[in-house]
């Protein structure tokens, strides 16, 4: 048995963690158990989760309906191949998230993280192209600001800037960007939002094969929330130009923005959807690519016929069987009217912080709270004085953020909120 300081010091010298340095790592704190919305550490200090462990924890750790519904599947089969075998989380599943998703998206294609799904979503709006008698439209077109994951052609839709473009310039496919939407998600809307984004479409459309962003909250790009407007309009744009919109919920779907799924602010249906996260309720990761019936039936009308995608762990049982009772949970008891309590307290505890000389923005939407800082802040000093807080938060860049589980309680928020301005007003 190692003793605290060997397991990490072993940690320190083997483990990469995430965008991090194996010379200089940033400090981690070992976590020995997780209940609720309570981070325990292996020193016994227990933490107030701000983060939901990136936006995926969203009914709570430890959570009981979970735990079973994972210990019943495991008795049955943790796997099974997806290719000519089947089963009945997936099927069922399927059928829930075919139900609450935006009308229209009816079929399915299950995946092992959101960075996959984009790849997949990615690969069926060539191939639908392709189908369509468009080969010419192999390239994407997407908005500054935004994240789709780390894989190759997730990273080229990454924001140019804040991505991770520039250390792979020459090398990761060109795609074209529009600049981010310049009208706030409660701004007075303006029209001229669009047009850099209709001018682009206008002048490349034979080149583009979709437009993909994040639907009103651009999350780990920028933490921006945009107009409803801006994304009715790029609906309407992608249908005259015979661009499929492929809509990366990842982050937003499932509550978080106060919706269902963020796509219901502009009341559109994309053509592809790809969802992630707090799909399992941050139990394992997975992830869902939906596609509407035209989608799926062109792709499956020309040869190759078939959609050219299947990894080893596709429609993983014990996923499934999760995602499926994690979703229940969402249908028998809408976390939306929760949220939007989530949200009441987060607009009145962090409002205090637009007064403090080194903010520059405060924002709100559905569960997710963010102080924009006009510095960039160092993140392993935020950190430790966050722990000592009594919470977890980990800010990026100028952002310092939260988007707690969707369990907690107001008082518990309250500790969570007060503590994020306190630490802000320090920096
Ligand atoms: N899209 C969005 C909007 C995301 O926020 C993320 C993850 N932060 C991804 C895609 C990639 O998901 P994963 O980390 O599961 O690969």
């Amino acid at each position: 048995m190692m003793t605290e300081e060997q397991l990490m010091q072993y940690d320190k010298e083997h483990l990469w963690h995430p965008y991090t340095s194996m010379i200089e790592p940033l400090p981690v704190y070992r976590v020995e158990r997780a209940e609720r919305i309570y981070i325990e550490l292996s020193d016994g200090r227990r933490l107030i989760d701000g983060m939901s462990s990136w936006w995926s924890v969203v009914h709570g750790y430890n959570n009981p309906r979970l735990n079973k519904a994972m210990e019943t599947q495991l008795h049955k089969m943790a796997h099974v191949m997806f290719g000519g075998l089947t089963h009945v989380p997936a099927i069922e599943l399927a059928k829930l998230l075919v139900d609450i998703t935006p009308k229209g998206l009816e079929r399915i294609f299950y995946s092992d993280s959101g960075s996959v799904a984009v790849e997949v979503a990615v690969k069926m709006a060539l191939q639908y192209q392709y189908a369509a008698g468009h080969p010419s439209r192999n390239k994407l077109a997407t908005i500054r600001s935004g994240y789709h994951g780390d894989t190759w052609h997730a990273m080229s839709v990454c924001d140019p800037v804040t991505g991770m473009h520039s250390l792979y310039s020459g090398r990761l496919p060109v795609q074209f960007f529009a600049p981010s939407p310049c009208v706030p998600f409660d701004g007075p809307w303006d029209s001229k939002c669009l047009e850099p984004m209709e001018q682009l479409l206008e002048e490349n459309n034979s080149q583009i094969a979709a437009v993909i962003l994040e639907p009103i909250v651009q999350g780990a790009g920028g933490m921006r929330f945009y107009h409803p407007l801006y994304l009715r309009g790029v609906k309407r744009l992608c249908e005259k130009y015979g661009i499929l919109l492929i809509a990366d919920e990842i982050a937003t779907g499932f509550g978080r923005t106060g919706k269902m799924f963020a796509c219901e602010w502009a009341d559109i249906t994309p053509d592809i959807m790809c969802l992630g996260k707090a799909i399992t309720g941050g139990y394992m990761s997975f992830a869902v690519t939906m596609a509407t019936a035209h989608v799926a039936d062109t792709i499956s009308a020309v040869a190759p016929h078939a959609f050219m995608h299947g990894p080893t762990f596709m429609g993983n049982a014990m996923a499934c069987a999760l995602a499926r009772e994690s979703v229940s949970m969402m249908i028998e008891n809408s976390p939306i009217p929760r949220i939007k309590e989530i949200e009441h307290v987060l607009k009145k505890e962090l409002e205090i912080a637009k007064n403090f000389d080194n903010v520059a923005d405060v924002r709100v939407l559905g569960a997710i709270g963010v102080i924009e800082m006009k510095k960039e802040v160092n993140m392993a000093l935020v950190q430790r004085r966050f722990v000592e807080e009594g919470v977890w938060i980990r800010p990026f860049g100028k952002l310092v953020y939260i988007m707690p589980p969707y369990v907690i309680t107001d008082r518990q928020l309250k500790v969570l909120a007060q503590a994020m301005v306190r630490v802000v007003k320090e920096l």
